[in-house]
């Protein structure tokens, strides 16, 4: 990483505009490495240099990584004219880092979803060729047999003609209701086709009532974030992913 002007660093760490930075250090509340700045547009190591706003430590990072339990009723998107998306979900303080979702959940699944601004990590678990595994659990209608996962096994043929890549269908619970009955089920993919789990059950006949993403590679979903909440990855995640 290399020097960069000291009121940018600032304004991406969230500390205001230029002009905020601006005056900040004509007051002489900006400090680099002990010494008071003189000049806003002074350059500066982002890791070497020790910078201070009002005594308190500026602990520079460039790229932020989010795990964010997506609850139903938001989108995928980074903004939209009508819905509210997932970063509204997010407070100012990691939204000046300008995250965006790592793939969709459809606006009515829940579940696991990465938000970063690192456009490299995000192309790699993107890219189709990497296969990376995603796990979801689903509540469906009727009754999910041995053969449905068999035929997930094989491969099934979407409404587009697309085949889709093995998959693995395990069967968790049944129950009897009025309406008929109900599987739970975990489906592991490795893939992304729009809509994907949901086509891949109604090309099987059958509908998926609730679905939820619990895993996407390394990432399981933190059992303790509730619904709409979310935290940075721990640095064994992050590792993970690399
Ligand atoms: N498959 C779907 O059908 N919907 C999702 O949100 C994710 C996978």
């Amino acid at each position: 990483k290399q020097t960069q002007r000291l009121d940018k660093l600032l304004t991406h760490m969230g500390f205001g505009s230029r002009s905020d930075i601006k005056r900040q250090v004509k007051q002489g509340s900006v400090t680099v490495n002990g010494t008071v700045a003189k000049d806003s547009g002074m350059q500066v190591h982002p890791y070497r240099d020790r910078i201070e706003v009002e005594g308190e430590t500026v602990n520079y990072k460039e790229f932020i990584y989010l795990m964010l339990h997506k609850p139903p009723g938001v989108i995928s998107a980074t903004e939209d004219a009508r819905e509210r998306t997932v970063l509204d979900l997010l407070d100012e303080e990691e939204r000046h880092f300008e995250p965006f979702p790592v793939g969709r959940l459809d606006k009515d699944t829940e579940g696991l979803l990465l938000l970063t601004n690192d456009g490299k990590l995000a192309h790699e678990l993107l890219s189709p060729r990497r296969h990376v595994p995603k796990t979801y659990e689903a509540t469906v209608a009727g009754d999910v047999g041995e053969e449905d996962a068999a035929r997930f096994a094989e491969g099934v043929e979407l409404d587009d003609g697309y085949v889709t890549l093995p998959a693995r269908l395990t069967l968790l619970s049944k129950t009897q209701t009025e309406g008929g009955p109900l599987s739970y089920i975990s489906l592991v993919i490795h893939e992304g086709k729009f809509h994907q789990v949901k086509r891949m059950f109604e090309a099987i006949g059958k509908k998926v009532l609730y679905l939820k993403r619990t895993e996407m590679g390394p990432l399981r979903l933190d059992p303790g974030l509730p619904l709409g909440a979310y935290r940075e990855l721990s640095t064994e995640e992050l590792a993970s992913l690399n």
